[in-house]
């Protein structure tokens, strides 16, 4: 399973450069199959029983909490979108301008929250670990909101904005601070007019390792990288053991949970949406409940009239 996961992956490197691209044909499903299931009392009987709950979120859920993205109409930072800024080569090209972009959504977060959707899921962990079940997420969000909301057994599986790693030596850190270099405050204003900053390499965020100096970079999953093979695994392992598989704020056919939500469920485990857009009509996917998240996850995941807190 392992290995195709990871075989999966290699193909789809592209993956990272379209990640709203649906996945490959090979893994659409037929059309004529029945639709999911919308009812709630249905689910709860399934969530009740759920021993090992997998929770796999996307951007849907950092925009119920005002994150911006940088995609699609409107999103925009100065007179790019993300995927202009967001590779290697730009990074190569102008460090400076990259990280400007970077310290201004590091700092935009300062201002945001968790929204009820992250509260809910951390709550639904703490309450199921009492009772010797677990929940893990995975998440291609890179705000850490699912961490400040409290969830503890988590996968990022694109990295994260408050950590950083080395060009030179390879260290991973995490990294908090405002500004996260001198030469960065107030830097990184978004408007279309703004000038670059320029700042020479020398003065942007560099490696405290002992002698290292090394220019760091966000520890983030760039378009065109590759996902981290040790996430993958851990990735993988909590998949092989779910008996539930939640696919919130994304779709379950779209890059990344494309990835991961077939197999679970091919294996007969139930996977439940909870996202705005319509789905494929599919009875692979036993559940799909439209709205904001916010609002339709909170419900979901409330303690089940079965569950005995000690
Ligand atoms: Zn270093």
């Amino acid at each position: 399973m392992l290995m195709s996961l990871l075989r999966f992956t290699g193909r789809r490197l592209v993956s990272q450069t379209c990640p709203g691209l649906k996945a490959s044909k090979k893994h659409k499903f037929p059309l004529e199959m029945a639709r999911p299931s919308s009812n709630m009392a249905d689910f709860r009987e399934v969530f009740a029983k759920a021993k090992h709950i997998a929770i796999i979120t996307g951007a849907g859920v950092s925009a119920e909490s005002g994150v911006p993205t940088f995609r699609g109409a409107g999103g925009f930072w100065r007179k790019w979108q993300a995927q202009e800024l967001a590779t290697p080569e730009a990074f190569a090209r102008n460090p400076s301008r990259v990280w400007e972009f970077y310290h201004y959504r590091r700092e935009v977060m300062l201002s945001k929250h968790p929204n009820p959707a992250h509260i809910a899921i951390a709550e639904c962990e703490k309450r199921l670990s009492k009772q010797g079940r677990s929940v893990v997420v995975i998440t291609q969000n890179i705000d850490e909101l699912h961490r400040k909301a409290g969830t503890k057994h988590l996968l990022e599986i694109h990295g994260s904005l408050f950590k950083t790693r080395c060009t030179n030596c390879g260290n991973v850190a995490a990294n908090y601070k405002s500004p996260i270099c001198p030469a960065l405050a107030g830097k990184g204003a978004p408007d279309p007019e703004t000038q670059d900053a320029a700042i020479p390499v020398e003065a942007l965020p560099q490696c405290e390792e002992d002698g290292c100096n090394g220019l760091l970079r966000p520890h983030v999953v760039w378009f065109g990288e590759t996902l981290d093979p040790d996430i993958l695994t851990a990735v993988e392992k909590e998949l092989e053991i779910c008996d539930l598989c939640l696919v919130v704020g994304t779709s379950s056919v779209v890059y990344p949970a494309a990835m991961f939500a077939p197999q679970v469920s091919a294996r007969g485990v139930p996977v439940a949406e909870f996202n705005m857009e319509a789905t494929p009509a599919t009875n692979r996917f036993r559940f799909h409940f439209p709205g904001p998240c916010g609002t339709t996850l909170p419900p979901a995941l409330a303690r089940h009239q079965t569950e005995i807190i000690s």
